[in-house]
């Protein structure tokens, strides 16, 4: 098996071997690798919940409950009464007739495409759409027309060139390495007046965004007219694990039918259901982390335009320090590291050539003093 090898010490020399950290604590504003504390800016966990003590209580009373593993797919003998709450109340929180749970985001997204849309039709994406996004347009079949980074004149052009029977337009609510904004609005505008679909994944909006952490669709004030399709995970801002579709009954039961990373698998254990649904809960009823985080992105981009740094535009919790090359942006996060900080490069495939990164991101565990240590970190560095 040499072209193992071979392919291993390629992308060492491109400074592209990816390598993992061993974390011995809970996600939280420090984290414990290999004996070491650390203040981390590289979790999803944006609300501080993955190590919640009510979550965690819940997650307890749930396997006390019913056990560990489900057992089976949701449509043999998997779906539990913990299951169905939560996508009672998921559906409840978005503000739709039904929400449908998948046991990741990256199935929900191969699931709902490839259930919508397949040969001969086309799927129109964002170019810096998350990779199971670009994976689902891939498997569906159908033709798959990515559009440069928010160009909504692109799409609509693309759109409206295109006379496939369904068109279908999935774009990410919040941009995962970038942190940006989808032009929602605009892109419902062009999905109505072309009669096609919309799908908005919204992994790193919900729990965020809107003043009830209804994510990208609360903060345009949008509902199920404009975003038919809206896609969220657990995983993230809500500190636990799994994800959701929300929509319609018809556009549900079509899921239920015809998803078939729904379908085929062993549905979420119930007792991460018992904990969703009280960081849920949480998500609705603490609005102060959503509070203390946005004024934490504020007080670290006001910090970095001091320092001179060149951030992207960006409202939410991902603040890319954009580097360009593959090695520096390595070098920084090994300095950051001996540092006592954790934050890790991004680099290609995961972000266009040229663009490796530092993905900061801020979270509601943190404190004031903690962003200004960073920012303090940064600039001995920069
Ligand atoms: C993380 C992420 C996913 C995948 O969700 P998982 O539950 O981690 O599989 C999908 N889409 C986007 C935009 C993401 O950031």
């Amino acid at each position: 098996m040499k072209f193992l090898s071979t392919g291993l010490e390629q992308q060492r020399a491109l400074n592209l071997y990816r390598t993992r950290r061993v974390l011995e604590s809970p996600q939280g504003a420090e984290v414990v690798v290999e004996g070491r504390r650390y203040l981390s800016f590289c979790s999803n966990d944006y609300l501080g919940l993955a190590n919640h003590p009510d979550v965690i209580g819940a997650l307890q009373q749930g396997a006390a409950e019913y056990g560990v593993g489900s057992g089976a797919a949701h449509l043999v003998s998997g779906h539990s009464a913990a299951h169905h709450a939560l996508e009672e109340e998921l559906a409840a929180f978005t503000h739709r007739p039904r929400a449908l749970l998948f046991s990741t985001g990256y199935m929900a997204n191969l699931g709902v495409v490839s259930a919508l849309a397949g040969r001969g039709d086309a799927v129109f994406e964002d170019r810096l759409n998350h990779a199971s996004l670009i994976d689902a347009g891939l498997l569906s079949q159908a033709r798959l027309r990515r559009y440069p980074h928010n160009d909504m004149d692109a799409l609509e052009r693309c759109v409206a060139g295109d006379g496939s029977a369904t068109r279908l337009i999935v774009s990410d609510g919040v941009f995962s390495m970038d942190g940006d904004i989808a032009p929602l609005p605009a892109l419902a505008a062009i999905a109505h007046r072309h009669n096609a679909g919309l799908m908005i994944d919204d992994a790193h909006g919900l729990g965020v965004l809107g003043a009830h952490g209804g994510g990208v669709v609360e903060h345009f004030g949008l509902g199920m007219d404009e975003v038919p399709i809206l896609m969220g995970t657990l995983g993230k801002a809500f500190g636990t694990f799994g994800a959701f579709v929300a929509g319609s009954e018809d556009l549900i039961e079509t899921l239920i039918q015809r998803a078939r990373t729904y379908i085929y698998t062993t549905a979420l254990p119930p007792a991460i259901a018992q904990a969703t649904r009280t960081s849920l809960r949480l998500v609705q009823e603490e609005g102060w982390r959503r509070t203390h985080l946005h004024s934490l992105i504020a007080r670290f981009r006001a910090g970095a335009k001091q320092l001179g740094l060149d951030l992207p535009a960006s409202l939410t919790p991902i603040q890319p320090l954009i580097v360009g090359d593959a090695g520096r942006a390595l070098a920084l996060s090994d300095a950051l590291m001996q540092r006592g900080i954790l934050i890790s490069a991004i680099r290609p495939p995961t972000v266009p050539q040229g663009s490796a990164r530092l993905r900061i991101t801020l979270c509601a565990a943190h404190s004031e003093a903690q962003v200004d240590r960073l920012l303090d970190v940064l600039a001995e560095l920069l």
